[in-house]
């Protein structure tokens, strides 16, 4: 069995691992970029790091005892996952510097040919796309962006030839990449201004150094690892429990938050403009205990009107003012809900997965869609989870995959397909989820142009992994 995986990234990793070290051997990973990594190669703006804690946010079967924080920053988690790829030996099969734009399967029976842009193609049985959500960064299309007379850039592709000491900058946006690097280059830059569309709840996040003492606790004390995993564990899930219940639990959330973010921000008028509009946990929850103060500095200002012009300047805003700045950066997210567009994937009959998704992507439990034998997507629709661990979901989806795999073979098959019935049944239930929830308390990324929440998961990550424990055969046909 040959098996492609597009994206080396913690997904195209995990798959490969699994399959390796359960006996099919013929992996080919194709990366688009330079190596090994995804979001976190992309992701190199000061500040960067995770904000789940590395004891979680890390492979069950490669855990590591001497992470330097709680929540480990960028370069760390890089080195982690080159790790892991080189001791579980999966790191020869990248190729690098190569951008699938297209994978057509003409029969059921396969196989897949995938075509780079540059002309290459690949053949494989078996399709992984391990691509992620977070893959595409988005620029907002403002009027004159063209016209600028300084550097500007995404913050998942950071400009480190500019030198931002003694510089004007503009920051557009307030999520959770922002608030990551605004408290880092206020520190350096002349003047900040920071443009803020919508206010966000926050949640503490020092991130100090491990003191001495709890590092060397954590590597020799039996036991402690493994509890700190499950106490991390329950916490986040604590998250999911307050943004499943928003009238109740919600509250708790909703006044530690608020609680936490009167104490950082003093200034009555700077406090009503950084407020949320909307519940507790519709939006990403920011954790950050330094970019709340940031904005109190002398060489920092905030505004919430519209970004309207780009100028040559500067950025001009709503109520006419032109903001002089000579770098504009771009903290604007992802095309989260395109998924693994604007690669095109065409099934048997001349079926695009474009197509099949007009009305918003939906996949059995996230991986497997009908129409399509044999391609497995990894952290799929509606497998984002807003408080938990994304490589708990990972890990289950390829071990998922590579017993879905070995189930096609003790059979005798050549290819496998989630049933139509079932996939709508499970997407069906998978919505039925979200009434009542914060997550459709608001308008996010989560959400697709009709409202659909097309990328989190409605539930627990004790749920996914419970979902996804085994593959029920029924629920596929087996094609010979
Ligand atoms: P994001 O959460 O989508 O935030 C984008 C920001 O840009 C929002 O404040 C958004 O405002 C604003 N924006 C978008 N279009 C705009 C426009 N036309 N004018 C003004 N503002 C505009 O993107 P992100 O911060 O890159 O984070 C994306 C996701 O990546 C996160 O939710 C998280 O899942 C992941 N992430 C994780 C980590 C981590 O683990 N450490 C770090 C960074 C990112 P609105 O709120 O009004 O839409």
């Amino acid at each position: 069995m040959r098996v492609l995986v597009v994206g080396a990234g913690f997904g195209g990793i995990a798959a490969a691992i699994e399959l390796r070290t359960h006996g099919i051997t013929d992996v080919t990973i194709v990366e688009a970029g330079p190596g090994i990594g995804g979001t976190w190669a992309y992701n190199t703006y000061p500040g960067a790091a995770c904000d789940v804690p590395s004891h979680l946010y890390s492979f069950s079967f490669a855990q590591r005892r001497n992470w330097s924080r709680l929540c480990s920053p960028q370069p760390e988690i890089l080195e982690y996952l080159k790790g892991v790829a080189r001791e579980y030996d999966v790191d020869g099969l990248v190729v690098p510097d190569t951008r699938i734009v297209e994978a057509r399967r003409d029969d059921t029976t396969g196989p897949w040919t995938a075509t780079t842009d540059d002309g290459r193609t690949f053949t494989a049985d078996v399709l992984i796309v391990a691509t992620g959500q977070l893959n595409t960064p988005v620029t907002p299309d403002v009027p004159g962006q063209g016209s600028f007379d300084g550097v500007q850039f995404h913050s998942a592709r950071w400009d480190h030839e500019r030198d931002l000491r003694g510089r004007r900058v503009a920051v557009v946006g307030t999520g959770a990449s922002a608030v990551q690097f605004v408290p880092e280059i206020a520190q350096e830059v002349a003047h900040l201004a920071v443009f803020q569309r919508t206010g966000n709840w926050f949640l503490p996040r020092r991130n100090r150094p491990f003191p001495g003492w709890w590092k060397a606790a954590i590597r020799y004390v039996p036991g402690l690892q493994r509890w700190r995993r499950r106490f991390i564990t329950e916490y986040t899930e604590s998250l999911t429990l307050m943004i499943r219940h928003p009238s109740t639990l919600g509250r708790i959330g909703r006044l530690w938050s608020t609680l936490f973010m009167r104490m950082q921000v003093r200034d009555p008028e700077l406090r009503r403009r950084i407020w949320p509009d909307y519940t507790f946990g519709c939006k990403r929850i920011l954790f950050s205990s330094h970019y709340l103060p940031a904005l109190s500095r002398p060489n920092v200002s905030l505004s919430t009107e519209k970004v309207t012009e780009i100028v040559p300047e500067g950025v001009r805003t709503a109520d006419g003012t032109t903001h002089k700045v000579d770098t504009i950066i771009w903290g604007t997210g992802f095309a989260a809900r395109d998924f693994m567009f604007p690669m095109e994937i065409v099934g048997p009959g001349d079926r695009k997965l474009s197509d099949e998704w007009a009305g918003g992507p939906h996949a059995h439990l996230g991986m497997t869609v009908p129409g399509f034998p044999s391609l497995f997507v990894l952290y799929g629709p509606n497998t984002n989870t807003s408080g938990g661990s994304i490589i708990l979901y990972l890990e289950a989806q390829t071990r998922y995959l590579r017993e879905a795999l070995q189930r096609m073979t003790s059979r005798g098959a050549e290819a496998i397909e989630v049933r139509r019935d079932v996939e709508a049944a499970s997407d069906a239930q998978v919505q039925a989820r979200f009434p009542g929830t914060a997550w459709t308390a608001c308008d996010s990324w989560y959400r697709d142009e009709g409202g659909r929440i097309v990328t989190n998961w409605p539930g627990y990550m004790r749920e996914y992994l419970d979902r996804t424990k085994t593959v029920d055969a029924d629920e596929y046909v087996f094609h010979r």
